[in-house]
């Protein structure tokens, strides 16, 4: 049976740049988006030429930064080089991020006959005032008619980002987005309290940040998320991410289940399997490209080994990581899967940590897997922390 890989393709660009987002992604003209696609294409291509193996490809995600932000000619030339190379099949999840403000009817139905089968909508809130002060370039209208339209086209998959804990947010006002968005009945919603990144403007407005939410109100946004959308049908199956039943993302839960994938384009990571040596020991590799849009232009594709970050996990990393990346999912890890890989019991490993937490009602054990508690996800990276 072949092995699954997922492929994650970076798109750096966007209109303008929102003002809590240190993601790599900045604007940029038409001739610039060009030349980024002749650079992607090219690593694609000699990307499939050095693994020189067969894969099935378990799903592509497009995202950035804003894909829908290019022209249809570069995102047919994407599709195009990704069939050539990593030929996919029409059961691949095939998802892209887009954002109202770049989207019209006809780059809709060009994903589509490209072969995206999930859009991704970055909506964050339904309340235009909070939209204009995240910095987006869109209004709640503007979603609707890009909603619309990919329904209309044939897009039965749909995830919609949103926000809470946001300057000047209130309760009902985030309620008002929830219900707004149940409304519609997208496959897959994502919720994420706003988190505060050094060196961004909102970040540096003592003004704004005077008028976040207290923490009790933070705190109910974040509880009412989970009771609302449950009640509507979704179920959490990670920390900030919901679907109705079998619409959880794919992809997503690649990366916390250990698949391994490829990224391309500016500053995307990579994590790899691959056999070495006369003993065709098998070895796992972390690497990223360079985050310099010249050097990557000039050099798209390297050789894994010379890429930033370059690390060949040890058999302790991918434990830890096995930990921390499966805890991330509502259903956590299982005992048997642990073994299973690495031919040892998960609590002779961390059995002082489960047990600490399972007497502080943070982890719960039960049918041969352990999961974090609703109290444990509260304190989720602390609990991560110690499996590192
Ligand atoms: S659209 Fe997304 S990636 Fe682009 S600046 Fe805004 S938050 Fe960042």
């Amino acid at each position: 049976m072949l092995s699954e890989i997922e492929l994650y393709i970076h798109i750096p660009f966007c209109i303008r740049k929102c003002n809590y987002c240190d993601f790599l992604s900045f604007p940029a003209g038409e001739e610039l988006q060009n030349r980024y696609v002749d650079a992607l294409c090219e690593e694609i291509r000699r990307t499939g030429e050095h693994i020189n193996s067969s894969f099935k490809i378990r799903s592509i995600f497009l995202g950035g930064g804003t894909p829908s932000i290019l022209s249809i000619y570069n995102v047919n030339r994407i599709f195009s080089c990704i069939r050539e190379h990593f030929p996919f099949t029409d059961r691949t999840e095939v998802s892209m991020e887009a954002n109202p403000g770049t989207l019209n009817s006809e780059k809709i139905k060009t994903y589509r006959d490209a072969g995206v089968n999930r859009l991704s909508i970055g909506l964050q809130s339904a309340d235009d005032e909070c939209l204009k002060m995240l910095g987006r370039i869109h209004s709640w209208q503007e979603f609707l008619e890009n909603y619309h339209e990919a329904r209309k086209k044939g897009f039965d998959n749909i995830n919609v980002d949103i926000m809470s804990a946001l300057p000047g947010q209130s309760l009902e006002s985030y309620l008002d987005t929830l219900k707004n968005i149940i409304e519609l009945g997208p496959e897959h919603i994502s919720s994420y309290s706003l988190i505060l990144e050094e060196g961004t403007p909102l970040y540096n407005d003592e003004a704004l940040l005077k008028r976040l939410p207290d923490e009790d109100t933070d705190r109910r946004m974040y509880e009412m998320t989970k009771k609302i959308l449950e009640e509507a049908g979704y179920h959490r199956y990670e920390i900030s991410n919901y679907a109705k039943e079998g619409r959880e993302c794919i992809h997503n839960l690649g990366y916390w289940e250990d698949v391994p994938y490829l990224g391309f384009g500016l500053g995307a990571s990579s994590y790899w399997k691959e056999k070495t040596g006369s003993d065709c020991q098998e070895s796992f590799l972390r690497f990223s490209n360079v985050r310099d849009m010249e050097k990557y232009l000039a050099q798209p594709f390297r050789p894994f080994e010379e890429r930033e970050d370059y690390q060949e996990l040890s058999r302790e990393d991918r434990m830890a990581e096995f930990m921390f990346l499966g805890l991330r999912k509502i259903r956590g890890v299982s005992l048997k899967d642990f073994k299973d890989r690495f031919g040892c019991d998960m609590e002779s490993v961390y059995g002082i940590a489960i047990h600490r937490f399972l007497d502080l009602g943070l982890l719960t054990m039960k049918n041969g897997r352990i999961a974090l508690t609703e109290q444990g996800i509260n304190v989720s990276n602390q609990i991560f922390c110690e499996f590192i």
